[in-house]
């Protein structure tokens, strides 16, 4: 169930990513490109995936709580929610939701930044943060970080702390690939992947994954998944809405692979 999530007030350097749900729906929905997944799934056949739309969100503690009550009520529906962010920052909502639905949540995370400041800018809810509030409240049990290049003296301390894996760009190009947990949750922020295929973010950071090393990942999680958000496309950044569909890609892999390891609809 696709769950549009407009929110970038916790960003640290650059707005936009609030205007991104609707461009990835039009990507997804784009006549250029059909529905089916490459695992042979047409997602966008009738009664596959839904939309809930996007939630109407304020700034701050108001918008954390609707986004919380909005992934809490597709999942209580029997959904799987697929939120489109929105900046990162909207992946604590999620997790409030499903953490106390869930045990055992292993998240994938795909990113250039581990996202583990315990503050940032003065901001413990930026997103940062999210990733460090999520696992102070225990609501997963794990976290397995992929494209990680940025990490600081402080986040390699929180990721020690926390227990989280991380394996950045070089531990991934010396040959260490994921091993995930179930259930998994996938959080997708685009900029984990290298800006020369994916430009329209806010914070692009050279060095990245390719859209087809994402794609392998998203293929290869033993599942079930219990959900995903894809985060962090700035519109205001991308080029012939490049990103977008690299998005929607993502989108409709990962309701794919929903599909494929749990025998039931979205
Ligand atoms: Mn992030
Ligand atoms: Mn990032």
């Amino acid at each position: 169930m696709l769950l549009g999530l407009p929110y970038d007030a916790s960003s640290s350097f650059m707005r936009g990513a609030a205007e991104a749900p609707p461009i990835i729906r039009a990507a997804l929905h784009s006549p250029s490109s059909n529905g089916w997944s490459e695992a042979g799934i047409d997602v966008l056949a009738p009664g596959v995936l839904g939309d809930a739309g996007d939630l109407a969100l304020g700034e701050g503690e108001a918008a954390r709580r609707a986004i919380e009550a909005g992934v809490r009520a597709v999942a209580q529906d029997g959904g799987r929610p697929i939120s489109l962010g929105g900046d990162h920052s909207v992946t604590y909502g999620a997790l409030r939701a499903l953490g106390s639905m869930h045990e055992g949540i292993t998240i994938l995370q795909i990113d250039a930044h581990p996202d583990l400041y315990d503050s940032f800018e003065g901001d413990r809810f930026s997103h940062a943060c999210q990733f460090a509030r999520i696992l102070e409240e225990g609501l997963a049990s794990r976290l397995v970080q992929v494209g990680i290049r940025t990490i600081n003296a402080h986040q390699r301390e929180q990721a020690r702390k926390f227990g989280v894996d991380v394996i950045d760009m070089k531990v991934w190009a010396g040959g260490r690939r994921p091993h995930v947990g179930s259930p998994t949750y996938i959080s997708l922020d685009l900029d984990g992947i290298d800006p020369a295929f994916a430009p329209g973010v806010s914070h692009p950071e050279p060095g990245g994954l390719s859209v087809r090393e994402v794609l392998g990942i998203i293929q290869a999680i033993p599942g079930p998944i219990i959900g995903a958000d894809v985060v962090e496309l700035n519109p205001k950044r991308d080029v012939n809405d490049l990103t977008a569909f690299v998005a929607a890609k993502f989108v409709k892999e990962i309701a794919s692979r929903l599909i494929e390891t749990v025998d039931s609809r979205l």
